[in-house]
């Protein structure tokens, strides 16, 4: 049998350069695989060593006195030519006082890198990364223009004494391809960096993906998987936002960094697809929902749906509301999981409980946040949660699992963990209700049918995850937690 390419890549005036599917694809297949042209640090980041990429504090390469944690990392494969580089200029790496905070210094680290993989291999390069898109023009008409200018291109050119090596337009060239085609992904020991796939990058954006992709943290390969059937001819769309922000906020993003406005099927709709993530509870009348009248229109104003309500606000004013509590998210964020977490969580959403819809994004991101800390955290262990709290975890896990359905439906790595996360309150209140005698023992065993289900469904989806990824483990311990739960039906 002759394996025929899974993909195909085609090119029209909207997309540019864009792939199709080249057959029939199964839920899960394998579509294709990619190695990064590059990886390194993201711009802006605080200082991290630049061969395994933890952070790092007064501890530096001992010939070029970059950050570097160890001498094995000193001699990695990936630090040894730009260590070359920065030995020779004798450019040193700048004495900081505060190793936490962002430093602007690393931000020529990755561009030098995607500069001497164009030296190592520049077939690959005129093959695959010369053609990826660098929106120069628009890119000219931002601030960070003038900062790239100053931290990688002349810095690089002057500085690192590269002018013989490359020119101007080449650096200049490769900052636009890391801006636009860069994604994120996290490091052998989980911190944020960045990396360049060239055929990835080919796979165009909407907010209701039908491929996922997978990072396996040997070499950093990346494979693509479908995430729901898809038909020959049927366009391969990956989604380059926070899966569950508001349309306002995703298409923000969007325009920032892949330079497009977003008019896909999700964003053109004001109810989100019927989820309600953008959706706003009328404080005017009974009720109302407040809805923007042009989802494509950022300055669009947002009326009530209520005929005799007159409310409306504006889009700006509807942005401005946003951007202060996602500011208060980003502080629950960057709590430590514990009794304080679940608390001021539950607190904020009452606080908001009249301002949102149930499923907005606000609410939902809170939702799934604390979808994931009942049951695993100081007094709110598992066994420790009454049934009223199981019960609410329950709730909160199957609000993602309906909203996924819409928005990303199939098999992503979101809906394995909401699955694993649901299986075990269900387990918990079936054998709660058996233990006072409330249920028959058949009963007993029809209700953790389920369970049972969540996890052999949990197990498939995050078996795909690099084995040592947290995904990757929770899919691991849904196997044998699967196993288990047979065995114990086996016998009752
Ligand atoms: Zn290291
Ligand atoms: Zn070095
Ligand atoms: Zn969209
Ligand atoms: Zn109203």
């Amino acid at each position: 049998m002759v394996d025929i390419c899974h993909y195909k890549v085609l090119q029209n005036e909207v997309y540019g350069r864009y792939l199709t599917a080249n057959k029939d694809l199964e839920c899960g297949e394998l579509i294709f695989t990619d190695l990064p042209v590059t990886v390194g640090p993201k711009p802006d980041t605080s200082p991290l060593c630049l061969g395994c990429y933890c952070p790092v504090e007064n501890s530096v390469c001992s010939r070029c006195s970059w950050p570097i944690c160890s001498t094995e990392c000193e001699q990695s494969p990936q630090h040894v030519p730009e260590c070359d580089v920065f030995s020779e200029a004798k450019v040193r790496f700048q004495p900081i006082e505060d190793w936490t905070a962002r430093s602007p210094q690393l931000d020529c680290i990755t561009p030098l890198r995607l500069l001497l993989a164009r030296e190592k291999d520049l077939e690959r390069w005129k093959r695959e990364v010369e053609v990826m898109e660098t929106h120069t023009e628009a890119r000219k008409n931002r601030p960070t223009w003038e900062a790239d200018q100053v931290n990688i291109v002349n810095y690089l050119i002057d500085h690192c004494k590269l002018r013989n090596r490359f020119s101007k337009e080449l650096v200049e060239q490769v900052c636009g391809i890391l801006e636009v085609n860069a994604v994120e992904i996290p490091s052998h020991g989980g911190f944020s960096i960045r990396a360049v796939y060239p055929r990835l990058a080919i796979a165009c954006h909407s907010c209701i993906p039908n491929i996922t992709h997978t990072i396996l943290h040997k070499n950093y390969e990346v494979q693509i998987r479908a995430a729901v059937p898809i038909k020959t001819a049927e366009i391969l769309h990956l989604s380059y936002t926070h899966i569950l922000s508001p349309t306002l906020i995703r298409r923000e993003h969007l325009l920032e960094s892949k330079f497009f406005n977003c008019e896909c099927p999700r964003c053109a709709d004001p109810t989100e697809l019927g989820t309600h993530l953008s959706t706003l509870k009328c404080n005017k009348c009974d009720d109302g929902l407040i809805l923007s009248t042009n989802p494509l229109d950022n300055e669009a104003e947002w009326k009530c749906t209520e005929k005799n309500c007159q409310f409306k606000t504006s889009g700006p004013a509807m942005r401005k509301m946003l951007g202060v509590v996602l500011a208060e998210l980003e502080q629950l964020d960057a709590l430590d999981p514990g009794p304080t977490a679940i608390e001021l969580r539950e607190a904020t959403i009452k606080k908001y409980k009249s301002v949102f819809h149930p499923r907005h994004s606000i609410l939902l991101s809170i939702k799934h946040a604390l979808a994931q800390l009942y049951g695993r955290v100081e007094n709110y262990t598992i066994d420790e949660l009454p049934d009223v709290m199981l019960e609410r975890k329950v709730e909160f896990c199957r609000l993602i699992l309906k909203t996924l359905e819409v928005i990303s439906p199939g098999d992503s790595r979101m809906r394995g963990m909401m699955l694993y996360e649901l299986h075990a309150p269900l387990m918990f209140l079936a054998r709660n209700e058996f233990g006072a005698g409330l249920i028959t023992q058949e009963k007993l065993k029809e209700r953790l049918q389920e369970p049972l289900q969540c996890l052999a469904d949990a197990a498939r989806i995050l078996s795909r995850e690099d084995p040592q990824s947290p995904e990757g483990i929770t899919g691991n311990i849904a196997q044998q937690s699967m196993e288990q739960l047979n065995d114990s039906l086996n016998s009752l």
